[in-house]
């Protein structure tokens, strides 16, 4: 079935690009992406391998210093992240930001499993074949050049926690990172990524021990973006090409003004 917005989707991004080109982009935009089956390799190797020629892909040390482009972050650290960046990243020399859960690359088998179903998917489906890269695949992921980030140590949702246990996804993530990498990540994803998955309390908690704080909601980042209210553009590999293109060019920015202007209240609260 063709649905309204695989038509509408060519016309939009067409409008988008007259319009980019009217007023250039400054800043960087994060692409966020999660597990990369092998049914959409092709698809991911075809966007990555067009951003790299076009020399549009920026590393994450760039990005910290505020360079213009697309950074490419991955969440939760499935196997298939690994895969991905062995197969596809490393041909093109690019590194990218990985946001790793401590807890989950610590677990395996069925406590893995379960764990990824109750807290990655949110109880909604179970993992199925699905499965989180260990300690040596995390390690193998910095041997490769690539940035590891905090998502909390077992993917909770920080907003739904008390304090015991914002400390425990905040702070005992940043000491299994110590113990395991010998340093804390420079860089947090909250989990679930909406602007109301995250509060000023929990902000405050990562900001102390993080110098970005990447969310899930759309936008560029410019030298004006609160390095704790980092925008990212969630990238549906299975779907129309126009309207990926569409998300990877900002053209869904204008449905998320108010998620922004929610965090960027946020971010502003915080202590110098
Ligand atoms: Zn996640």
């Amino acid at each position: 079935m063709t649905s309204i917005r695989t038509l509408a989707a060519p016309v939009c991004l067409a409008a988008w690009r007259t319009w980019r080109r009217m007023v250039p982009q400054d800043g960087y935009r994060a692409l966020l992406f999660h597990d990369v089956p092998p049914s959409q390799r092709q698809t991911f190797a075809v966007l990555v391998g067009r951003l790299h020629t076009e020399g549009r892909l920026i590393s994450p040390a760039r990005a910290a210093a505020g360079a213009k482009g697309v950074l490419l972050t991955f969440d939760d650290g499935f196997q298939s992240n690994l895969e991905v960046a062995e197969t596809i990243l490393a041909p093109l020399g690019v590194q990218a930001l990985f946001f790793i859960c401590p807890g989950l690359s610590s677990l395996s088998g069925s406590a893995q499993a379960e764990a990824i179903g109750r807290n990655v998917f949110d109880g909604k489906r179970s993992a199925g074949d699905l499965r989180i890269m260990d300690w040596d695949g995390v390690e193998r992921l910095r041997a490769l050049g690539h940035e590891i980030g905090s998502h909390t140590q077992d993917h909770l949702r920080l907003t739904a926690l008390g304090p015991d246990a914002r400390a425990e996804q905040i702070e005992g993530a940043a000491e299994a990172f110590k113990t395991r990498l010998g340093a804390v990540p420079e860089w947090f994803a909250y989990t679930f990524g909406d602007a109301w998955s995250v509060d000023a309390d929990a902000l405050a908690r990562i900001a102390r021990l993080h110098r970005f704080c990447r969310s899930g909601v759309r936008g560029v980042n410019t030298a004006d973006t609160h390095p704790h209210a980092l925008r990212a553009d969630h990238v549906e590999l299975g779907g129309n090409e126009s309207w990926r293109w569409l998300a990877v060019e900002g053209g869904l920015d204008p449905f998320y003004r108010k998620a922004r202007a929610h965090l960027d209240a946020m971010a502003a609260g915080l202590q110098a």
